[in-house]
């Protein structure tokens, strides 16, 4: 196994995610097979019980893992199923040592941070590195190993020692750092200070760079990285310049240009000949074609597609990260350019006119002259009323929809209201007392833990029969009669309610109907309206399985109406349809909740 650390200096959110994945990506067009563990040194067992505006989304795995919204990245760029162990953080680990402690496994000893916390840590790195991650399901060959934060923090320190014992660990053959680093452009000069200062404080850890990746705004002059070369003791081959590019998917391609693959095959000792298959070598030229492919076809598109996202984390964009790369992956299937307009929910509420009159305006207008509408997940009251408005505005103009987990039950909470003619439906978790509850909580949820206590993970869903006659959502998914996506929530649409909905009708819109359930048929996962040209809700987080290269069907849906393609992409997906999760990671509802935490 190799293993090659991405850890970062002088600020955080410089990208090392995406370099992190680009070199995973990079090893793959080698044919080498490459799984990820992301480290989150805050205290948090999981992300799970984060504000989205604090860290970004909350990415949720198969295994119903509540994970750092970079392993969403592994998984989108290197096409891998990850689980929840893939992601450390302090508190996942102290608890480990703690359980360790308290069941007497270091009796008589006094426990420390070293020697006990930092093998704690390169124990977890090495079993979880071996788990296959890919269709193969065999064990993989190389494991990069995100560091978050920056180099220097209080919170990060046993995680860096931890690695620099490891390196020992391993041997030098099979260990190497990447460290990313920031060059910031003052007076049009590319300044290398920052970087000096942060290699110094690596070196001064026990931790010596492979690679600097140095980000900057523009492309680094040949003097800069000459520069950074002789003060942070590497060669020039050693820096490779990452400047700010129109798409995160030019990445791998630009580090590749810059020397490294040739780099880490010579610095890890990779004979390519030897520890490499012929039909794994063909996968990785296959991969590098398509690639290459989506990059240049991406870089050629001109044709725009505009979509209003309806949501309430707005003011942080990367907490909608996953639905917005699958808006991309689905505009790139269709050859348009997405053009993405953000709306704050609150803002098309009657109370905003008053209170902020531009921002509702703007919001207005957004919405109608919107070419397709998409209301994401989400908790809480606040910003609910405005998604529901949008949800009308959607159903009656026949603007393409599509609502996913809060977004889907607001639809239909909007339907029970203004078609039904229940004026006091609403949902239990935005009204304490609702009188007429269409959305309710779930039976089995806990009411008093909220960690890991929510319906996560990989679940089935059955299409309805009658749905293979006329459904746009299933033929997207290529009329398969079961579909597998993640969950991750709380409440559900009431069963009582459902005949109730189902059997009225709309005279623009027609009748909403549930036709995705779970294997038992009483939870409503699936709804789609009868007479409009996309308008679709779903339980689940399709985005989350959403690839470059294989779209997820809904936002495909979604995109394709708004260009007037829709029917192309409904036969197209016909045909060549492939669900994106490994058979072997398939459970059913039962088996699911007795490996919850
Ligand atoms: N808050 C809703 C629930 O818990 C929706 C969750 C979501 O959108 N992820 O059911």
């Amino acid at each position: 196994m190799k293993y090659i650390v991405v850890s970062g200096g002088v600020i955080s959110g410089i990208g090392k995610g995406v370099i992190a994945s680009s070199t995973g990506l990079l090893l793959k067009t080698l044919g080498l097979r490459v799984t990820s563990i992301k480290i989150d040194p805050y205290m948090n067992i999981d992300a799970g019980t984060m504000a989205p505006t604090e860290h970004g989304e909350v990415f949720v795995l198969n295994d119903g893992g509540e994970v750092d919204l970079d392993l969403g990245n592994y998984e989108r760029y290197l096409n891998v199923t990850l689980s929840r162990d893939n992601n450390i953080t302090t508190g996942k680990i102290y608890r480990e040592v703690i359980e360790k402690e308290r069941r007497g496994d270091y009796l008589g000893k006094t426990v420390q941070i070293v020697p006990h916390l930092t093998n704690a840590i390169q124990d977890w790195i090495e079993r979880v590195s071996l788990l296959p991650v890919d269709e193969t399901g065999e064990t993989p060959d190389v494991c990069i190993i995100e560091l978050g934060g920056t180099v220097g923090d209080i919170e990060s320190a046993p995680f860096v020692e931890a690695l620099r014992q490891f390196q020992f660990r391993v041997g030098q053959d099979n260990f190497a750092l990447i460290h990313v680093s920031l060059v910031p452009v003052i007076g049009g000069e590319q300044k290398t200070k920052p970087t000096q200062a942060a290699i110094r404080d690596l070196r001064g850890l026990g931790l010596v760079p492979d690679m600097i990746a140095a980000r900057c705004a523009t492309p680094l002059d040949h003097a800069v990285i000459n520069k950074l070369s002789m003060f942070c003791h590497v060669g020039p081959n050693q820096v490779l310049g990452v400047h700010d590019v129109n798409s995160t998917y030019h990445v791998p391609l630009l580090l590749e240009q810059q020397g490294m693959v040739k780099f880490f095959e010579r610095r890890l000792n990779l004979d390519l000949s030897r520890d490499v298959s012929a039909p794994m070598k063909e996968k990785g030229l296959e991969l590098r074609r398509r690639w290459k492919e989506l990059t240049s076809a991406q870089e050629r598109t001109v044709d725009r597609v505009e979509i209003v996202l309806v949501g309430k984390y707005t003011s942080l964009q990367d907490s909608y990260i996953s639905v917005v790369k699958a808006l991309e992956h689905a505009s790139l299937r269709c050859q348009r350019k997405l053009v993405l307009k953000w709306v704050e929910s609150s803002d098309l509420e009657p109370q905003a006119e008053t209170d902020r009159p531009v921002e509702y305006h703007q919001a207005w207008q957004h919405l109608c002259s919107a070419k397709g509408i998409i209301v994401p997940g989400g908790f809480g009251k606040r910003g609910t009323e405005g998604m529901i408005t949008a949800a009308r505005w959607a159903r009656e103009k026949k603007i393409p929809f599509f609502g996913i987990c809060l977004g889907f039950q607001v639809a239909v909470v909007e339907f029970a209201r203004n078609v039904c003619g229940m004026f006091d439906a609403g949902s239990e978790e935005l009204d304490d007392d609702c009188k007429d509850p269409v959305v309710v909580y779930m039976p089995e949820i806990s009411r008093t833990h909220l960690g890991g206590t929510m319906r996560l993970g990989l679940r089935p869903t059955l299409f309805s029969d009658e749905s293979k006659e006329w459904s746009k959502i299933r033929s997207l998914y290529g009329n398969e009669p079961t579909i597998w996506e993640r969950h991750r929530h709380r409440y559900e649409i009431n069963p009582e309610k459902v005949t109730t909905i189902e059997n009225t009708r709309d005279s623009v819109s027609g009748s909403l109907k549930f036709i995705g359930r779970n294997e038992k048929g009483e939870r409503m996962q699936v709804a789609e309206l009868t007479d409009h040209p996309y308008f679709v809700g779903m339980q689940a987080h399709p985005e989350l399985a959403s690839r470059p290269l294989n779209p997820s069907p809904p936002f495909l849906g979604l995109v394709a109406a708004a260009a007037g393609l829709l029917d192309e992409q409904m036969e197209l997906q016909s045909k060549q349809y492939t669900p994106p999760h490994p058979k072997s990671s398939m459970i059913l509802e039962s088996e699911a909740s007795s490996k919850e935490p």
